[in-house]
C-alpha cells in the first residue's frame, strides 16, 4: 500500500468508534451488536478468569526470581550444548512453576506426541504394563502405544496396554481400575484434556482423586498425566496432586505463543532422568543438546502464558454462549466451569463447519486472505477443514480451528494470543455463518 493511502485510512480511522472498525474487518454491526449482548452478560466468568491469570502470573514471575533468572540465561548455544546455563535455568524454572523436583524442557522435543513418547518409552521396560483409567488416549498416542499396529511402538518393545474408559456419567469406574491394576502395571496414564472427544475434561482436583486411589493400591506405580491444553487453566497442575510425571507441547499453553517448538516432561527426578537417557542417549541424558537461540522465546513465553491461557479461555466461553443462544450444542455448555481450552460447537451439517472455519482463517494475523476448504488428510477417515493463521506453523494456542467433515458436523477450536483476537475471530465465524444463510440475527435469542 502507498504511504499516501495509509495516510487516508489513519484519517478515516480516528474518527471510527469500536462498531465501526469491526465494519473495517467486515463484520456487520448485527453481528457484532449480538456479540455484544453475549459478551455483557459474561463480566463475573471473565473476571473470575482474570483472578486466576493474575495468581499464574505471580506463580511464573516468583518462580523466576527464585532462580535468580538473568540475561545470560538468553545466550545460544550450539554444537553438543554442554553447560548450557539457560537450558538448565529455564528447567529450574519449570520445576519450580509445578512444584516438582526436576523438568525436561528442550526444543529436541518436536511436538507434544514426542514429549509423551519419550516420557512413555523412557521409562517402561519390556514385560511391564502400561494402563489409562480414562479411556482411549488421543488419537496420535495410539500409534506410540500401538493400539493401532504401528512401527517402534511400545507393543514392538513388549509393553502391553490396558484401559478402562470413563462411566456413562463421565465418572471414574473404580471397581474395574482396581481389577485392572495388576503386578506389571508400571505407568498409569492419565489424559487432562478431552481432546477431540466428547467425555468431560478433567478437573485438576478429580486427577488428584484419581491418583489418590491408584497409588493406594499400588504405591509404586508411575502416574504419568497428559496435560497438553491444560495448563494455567486452573491455580493447581496435576503435580500439585501427586502425579509423578506432567507432559506437554510448547506450541500450546506454556510457550505463550511465543516458543516456536518443543515440549516439557516435569516431575519427579528419577522419572525425569529416565525420560532424558531417552530422549538423548543413554549416558548423555540431560546433560547434552544445544539450545541453539530459542531459549528467550522459551522464557517470554512462559511469562506471558498466563495471559494468553486467560484469552483463549474467555474466547472459548464466549462462543460457547454465543452459538449456544443461537440453538446449538457446545460442549463445554455456556456455563460448565473450564479445565482446557478446547471449545466444540454442532453445527450438524458441513456448510456450518465450513463457514466457521472460513471465519476463523478471515480473522486472522497470518494468510487471512485463503478460503480454506475440505480436504482428505492423511490419517483421517473423512474430509477435513482446517482454519489457522498462526505465527507459529500449527500453533494451537493460536486461534484455530479444524472440523471433520462427517457426522455432527462438529467444529473444534481453540487459542487466541488476545481475548480481543479470539472476539473477533468468533465473531467473523458468526458473520460468515449470518452470510451462508445458516443463522438469524434480527431477534438475537433474546
Ligand atoms: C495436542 C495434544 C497431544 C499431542 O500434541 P502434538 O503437539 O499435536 O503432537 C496429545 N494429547 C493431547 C490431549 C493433546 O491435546
Amino acid at each position: 500500500m502507498e504511504r499516501e493511502d495509509n495516510r487516508g485510512e489513519a484519517e478515516k480511522q480516528k474518527a471510527l468508534g469500536i462498531p465501526e472498525m469491526y465494519r473495517e474487518l467486515g463484520i456487520s454491526p448485527q453481528t457484532y451488536e449480538f456479540g455484544a449482548q453475549v459478551e455483557g452478560e459474561l463480566r463475573s466468568r471473565f473476571d473470575a478468569i482474570d483472578d486466576t491469570t493474575e495468581y499464574n502470573q505471580l506463580k511464573v514471575l516468583h518462580a523466576m526470581q527464585q532462580c535468580r533468572v538473568d540475561a545470560s540465561c538468553f545466550a545460544a548455544t550450539s554444537g553438543y550444548g554442554y553447560n548450557d546455563y539457560g537450558r538448565d535455568k529455564l528447567e529450574e524454572v519449570y520445576a519450580a512453576v509445578f512444584h516438582a523436583e526436576d523438568a525436561l524442557v528442550r526444543p529436541q522435543i518436536a511436538c507434544g506426541t514426542h514429549a509423551l513418547a519419550v516420557a512413555l518409552s523412557g521409562n517402561l521396560r519390556p514385560g511391564d504394563e502400561l494402563f489409562s483409567p480414562v479411556g482411549k488416549p488421543y488419537d496420535t498416542l495410539e500409534e506410540v502405544i500401538g493400539i493401532r499396529p504401528s512401527k517402534g511402538s511400545l507393543r514392538e518393545y513388549g509393553v502391553t496396554y490396558r484401559q478402562v474408559d470413563l462411566l456413562p456419567d463421565g465418572s471414574f469406574d473404580y471397581e474395574n481400575i482396581q481389577k485392572a491394576l495388576n503386578e506389571r502395571t508400571r505407568l498409569v496414564t492419565i489424559q487432562r484434556s478431552k481432546g477431540y472427544q466428547t467425555r468431560p475434561t478433567l478437573s485438576v482436583k478429580r486427577i488428584g482423586e484419581l491418583i489418590g486411589f491408584i497409588k493406594e493400591r499400588k504405591p509404586d506405580v508411575i502416574c504419568m498425566v497428559d496435560n497438553c491444553y491444560g495448563e494455567f487453566v486452573e491455580r493447581i497442575e496435576p503435580t500439585d496432586v501427586g502425579a509423578d510425571l506432567c507432559v506437554g507441547s510448547l506450541i500450546k499453553n506454556p510457550g505463550g505463543g511465543l516458543a516456536p517448538i518443543g515440549g516439557y516432561i516435569v516431575g519427579r527426578h528419577a522419572y525425569v532422568e529416565q525420560a532424558a537417557y531417552r530422549l538423548t542417549s543413554p549416558g548423555l541424558g540431560k546433560e547434552v543438546g544445544a539450545s541453539l537461540g530459542v531459549l528467550p522465546s522459551f522464557y517470554q513465553g512462559l511469562f506471558l502464558a498466563p495471559t494468553v491461557v486467560g484469552g483463549a479461555l474467555k474466547g472459548a466461553i464466549f462462543a460457547a454462549n454465543l452459538y449456544e443462544r443461537l440453538g446449538f450444542s457446545v460442549i463445554p455448555n455456556g456455563t460448565e466451569s473450564r479445565h482446557d481450552i478446547i471449545q466444540a460447537v454442532t453445527f450438524g451439517k458441513p456448510e456450518g463447519v465450513i463457514a466457521f472455519c472460513q471465519g476463523i482463517q478471515a480473522a486472522a494475523p497470518v494468510d487471512s486472505y485463503v478460503t480454506p476448504e475440505p480436504w482428505d488428510m492423511p490419517g483421517y477417515d473423512s474430509h477435513v477443514i482446517m482454519a489457522a493463521g498462526a505465527f507459529v506453523q500449527g500453533s494451537s494456542i493460536e486461534l484455530s480451528a479444524d472440523g471433520p467433515i462427517k457426522p455432527p458436523y462438529a467444529v473444534y477450536f481453540q487459542g487466541g494470543l488476545t481475548w480481543q483476537h479470539a472476539k473477533c475471530g468468533i465473531l467473523m465465524s458468526l458473520q460468515k455463518l449470518a452470510e451462508a444463510g445458516l443463522v438469524k440475527l434480527e431477534s438475537p435469542g433474546l
